[in-house]
């Protein structure tokens, strides 16, 4: 490059014309080098894929060169802004659908470049984003994993893009201050799921009541008992006979950032004889063939929605996950063994009844999560008992007071 510029620079002086527009050219030249190879065309989005449930959304983005993009959070409603140069759109619409955690996609020109805006089902933090080269003259892909997470672990996210990038990233005119700003009092959150609903029954018992009210009716009443003590924030992932995925039951558990994580239950099994409540906890190798069994059955709740979602295996590329998960799954087999000690006191346990399988419903790796069995609708003796306003405050009670030694002790560890 140098040496033309020299030769324009001995150019005759009289010829200035000439001079000149040598050196544009030359700038032009240089312009170019310095851009990506295909510059002359503006950059292409060309295909757009969206993958997972509501706990764990990726998004993949197939673009003509590499792109030299950047991108951002936003609040109010929570959002991701992917920042790119100049870009043509070239993506079938019927792709930008809602799916897993993603409720809206849109794009366009924004200034000199264009924007993709992400909208998504209430907070999460971005888990992992990178672009990756798809070959030679292939272009390249934008692949970026949206994890369901509660509001610190976004205004926290949200906090560390305003130092890094503190100029161009505060649109939002709600403050920012965090919602939950520090000081406050370390409430003991808990979510209670009440299993099945709307057009995933559940089970029916041999009286003909359906596992979806019996949940339902027994969630509430351990709601009432635990506001009632005053020291918990209590939510329910259902108030209504309404059909919820299992994946939404966990995003709404991380969302809230539970300290402890009920699903309720009341299922069959194949031998009437069998009665008692039994305490789960998530495993990838089961306990029993029964429990295995079960947890196959409850899993299914997810194909009633008519979704597909690949049983994934745990992934375990990242050393802090995978501690988190640890250190989770200790808690989770510490309120199981309480609760069981608990329940044990109050209301008849099975044989063994602390037991473990790979449920989808307990795979939050940040919360702690059991589910429980409070007793089979396949017997008769235990679904009378589930309907009796007595036996339900017992156990209740029960579950009140493992979750309150429970909670006390992470107080103290805090
Ligand atoms: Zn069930």
């Amino acid at each position: 490059m140098g040496g033309r510029l020299r030769l324009a620079e001995g150019a005759p002086r009289d010829d200035l014309g000439t001079v000149f527009a040598c050196i544009l050219a030359v700038f032009a030249v240089l312009l170019l080098c310095a851009m990506p190879a295909n510059a002359a065309e503006p950059l292409s989005a060309r295909d757009f894929r969206i993958a997972g449930d509501e706990t764990k959304t990726r998004i993949v983005i197939d673009f003509s060169a590499e792109p030299d993009l950047r991108w951002l959070l936003l609040r109010g409603p929570h959002r991701l802004v992917i920042e790119l140069p100049e870009t043509r759109f070239a993506l079938d619409p019927s792709l930008l659908r809602a799916h897993g955690l993603i409720r809206t996609i849109d794009h366009g020109r924004a200034g000199e470049g264009a924007r993709i805006v992400i909208a998504t089902k209430g907070p999460f933090v971005v888990d992992r984003a990178e672009v990756v080269p798809n070959g030679p003259g292939e272009g390249a892909r934008l692949s970026l994993d949206l994890v369901a997470a509660g509001d610190a672990a976004f205004e926290a996210a949200l906090a560390e893009q305003a130092l890094t990038t503190a100029a161009t990233v505060n649109p939002d005119k709600s403050g920012r201050v965090p919602s939950n700003g520090g000081a406050a009092e370390e409430r003991f959150t808990i979510v209670i799921d009440p299993g099945h609903g709307g057009d995933d029954g559940g089970a029916r018992g041999i009286g003909g009541s359906v596992e979806k009210d019996v949940t339902l009716a027994f969630a509430q009443q351990l709601a009432g008992a635990l506001r009632s003590a005053g020291r918990y924030d209590v939510r329910l992932t259902r108030e209504s006979d309404v059909f919820l995925r299992l994946d939404e039951r966990v995003r709404i558990a991380r969302q809230l950032d539970a300290d402890l994580f009920i699903s309720v239950h009341a299922d069959t099994i194949r031998y009437k004889n069998i009665r008692g409540a039994t305490v789960y906890t998530v495993s990838d190798t089961a306990s029993d063939a029964e429990a295995q069994a079960l947890a196959d059955r409850e899993n299914l709740s997810d194909r009633l929605a008519g979704i597909e979602i690949p049983d994934e295996n745990h992934e375990v590329a990242d050393i802090l996950v995978d501690l988190i998960r640890r250190e989770t799954h200790a808690f989770s087999v510490s309120f199981a063994r309480t609760l069981v000690g608990e329940l044990g006191e109050t209301v008849g346990l099975i044989n063994n009844p602390h037991r473990f399988a790979r449920f989808r419903v307990l795979k939050a790796p940040d919360v702690p999560s059991v589910l429980v069995e409070l007793g089979y609708l396949s017997n008769e003796k235990d679904e009378a008992q589930l309907l009796d306003p007595e036996w339900r405050t017992r156990a209740v009670g029960s579950i009140t007071s493992a979750i309150s030694q429970f909670a006390a002790s992470r107080a103290a560890g805090r």
